[in-house]
């Protein structure tokens, strides 16, 4: 409530702020957590609290009054409908020359992803974070991510028999033809549920074309992990539609933080300010990024780095797909649980995601995000003049992404004697490389923050999110986020709060 103050305030409930929240209320410490987006838990009139992917509605999008889907077309007509404006899952944030999407409402990205859960490569975990002690990560911190997440493989078995896989099965063989590896990843969504699923024991989630607009079943995501068992120690307190927009240092010690209540249409129901000892940035790479930009161009926070707001990247994200040959399947499953392997190669590391195309109907779509070392950077920078963070990110920036996953599909569609839709990502246009699914960076570890993501010069400050990751993680960021941030809050704990 309004003028409460409070031992330490989490600024959004996505992967880093649910570790912090977890670990710090297992030790005893009161936590507020505050969230911009809504609190799924009720369901709508079709008594589901999510909808799919076939049939979106106003809970799809993030206050959108037409859907903004990452497949925006087909046959090169415009795939997007009319949808009432809403405090939806899904937001697709649009910056100058490319567009951002993240999950909104309690368990931030994790209601809205694929579930990919991926351990990076070590050799270059150990690159992109040289000051993080890597053995420890691998020893201690991922494992540890791993079990709380609640990550599981899919029986080999099932994979190479259910229907619902066709499609990566086909793109593996494709792939495997071209002289490409390929391997399985493990996933939060319970592989036991989804084959439960399949034989019709019980609803359907992932089977039912839900995924980016969120799971109603099967997915571990953060409200049923790391959040329950935050709350489980009756030290959590959530508030949700509540956005923070200012932290300031407060006069008898401690900080103010501002924010605003609304509703889900959208309408400002209260503004409050808080105190609290401490507070924790974890509102995503870009949320976190804008957030502190701005508060130091306001002169609330002036004595941030410099650093803060630099070294954003897009984790090399490209969508592109395939017109194959072999049918991929009416019934697919939304979460993904193969990839292409290429990240080895010297000329241009490639992990592709092979994805689903769950529209329902046969499609013969062989679909991809591939992942790739693309070293451009992109800074946040406010603009006095509309009071806005924009992202510099020149549109051209992307073609290092779309050189490397060009070799590797241009080698898979000359062997299979396939060629390239290019009537999905616009008319005429091969590449869906003008959205992200992976921001990272903004707040780098060990520039902007110190090696355990405090912020110089405001003591009780702290950023625990995406952000830290600067740029690139190789695989699908959501495990390393989480391992980073375990690592962050262990040393925090046991130092700042002794
Ligand atoms: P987030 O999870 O984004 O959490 C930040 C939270 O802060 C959000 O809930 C947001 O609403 C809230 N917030 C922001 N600003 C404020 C504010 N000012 N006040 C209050 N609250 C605020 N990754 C994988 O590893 N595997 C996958 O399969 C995968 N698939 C994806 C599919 C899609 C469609 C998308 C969009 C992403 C996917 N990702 C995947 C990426 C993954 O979800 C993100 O990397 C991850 O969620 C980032 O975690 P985070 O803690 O940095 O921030």
């Amino acid at each position: 409530a309004a003028g409460d103050h409070v031992p330490v305030l989490i600024v959004g409930s996505g992967y880093g702020g649910s570790v912090a929240a977890l670990r710090l209320t297992q030790a005893g410490i009161p936590t507020a957590v505050v969230e911009m987006g809504q609190s799924w838990t009720t369901p709508g009139s079709d008594g589901k609290i999510f909808c799919n992917m076939l049939n979106p509605d106003q809970r799809s999008y993030w206050f959108r009054t037409e859907t903004d889907q990452p497949v925006g077309y087909f046959l090169g007509f415009p795939a997007n409908k009319s949808i009432s404006s809403y405090a939806g899952a899904l937001d697709s944030e649009q910056f100058a020359t490319t567009r951002v999407y993240q999950g909104r409402g309690v368990g931030g990205g994790s209601l809205v992803n694929g579930g990919m859960a991926v351990t990076p490569k070590q050799s270059y975990f150990e690159e992109i974070l040289p000051s993080v002690d890597a053995a420890e990560m691998y020893g201690t911190y991922f494992p540890r991510a791993n079990a709380q997440l609640g990550v599981n493989s899919i029986d080999p078995a099932w994979f190479e028999s259910c229907d619902c896989y066709q499609y990566a099965r086909v793109s593996r063989k494709t792939a495997n033809d071209a002289g490409y590896g390929t391997v399985f990843v493990p996933n939060v969504y319970d592989f036991g549920y989804m084959e439960q699923e399949d034989a019709n024991q019980v609803p359907r989630s992932a089977l039912a074309s839900e995924v980016i607009y969120g799971n109603n079943h099967g997915k571990k995501s953060l409200d049923k992990t790391y959040l329950a068992a935050a709350a489980a120690t009756g030290r959590l307190s959530i508030s949700p539609l509540h956005t923070v927009t200012d932290v300031a240092p407060a006069p008898g010690g401690g900080y103010t933080v501002g924010m605003t209540q609304i509703d889900t249409a959208g309408n400002v129901v209260a503004t409050k300010t808080v105190t609290a000892d401490r507070v924790i940035f974890a509102a995503g790479s870009v949320g976190t990024s804008k957030l502190l930009v701005s508060l130091k161009a306001k002169g609330r926070l002036p004595d941030l780095p410099d650093a803060v707001g630099t070294a954003w990247g897009n984790n090399g994200n490209v969508m592109v797909a395939r017109a194959g040959l072999d049918l991929t399947g009416a019934l697919q499953s939304g979460m993904p649980t193969m990839g292409i392997d290429n990240w080895a190669d010297p000329n241009g590391p490639v992990f592709a995601e092979i994805a689903p195309f769950p529209a329902g109907t046969e499609t013969w779509i062989n679909l991809y995000l591939a992942i790739t070392k693309n070293p451009n950077r992109g800074t946040f920078v406010f603009d006095s003049s509309t009071g806005k963070v924009g992202l510099n990110w020149d549109a051209s920036w992307t073609q290092p992404s779309i050189d490397a996953a060009k070799r590797v599909f241009d080698a898979i569609n000359s062997k299979a004697g396939t060629v390239y839709r290019s009537d999905l990502f616009g008319v005429n246009r091969i590449w869906g490389d003008d959205f992200v699914y992976h921001p990272l960076g903004g707040c780098v570890l060990d520039q902007a923050t110190d090696n355990h993501g405090r912020l110089p010069g405001y003591p009780g400050l702290y950023v625990m999110d995406g952000s830290l990751i600067p740029g690139s993680t190789g695989v699908n960021p959501f495990v390393t986020i989480t391992a980073l941030a375990e690592r962050n809050i262990e040393k925090i704990l046991a130092t700042d709060f002794a």
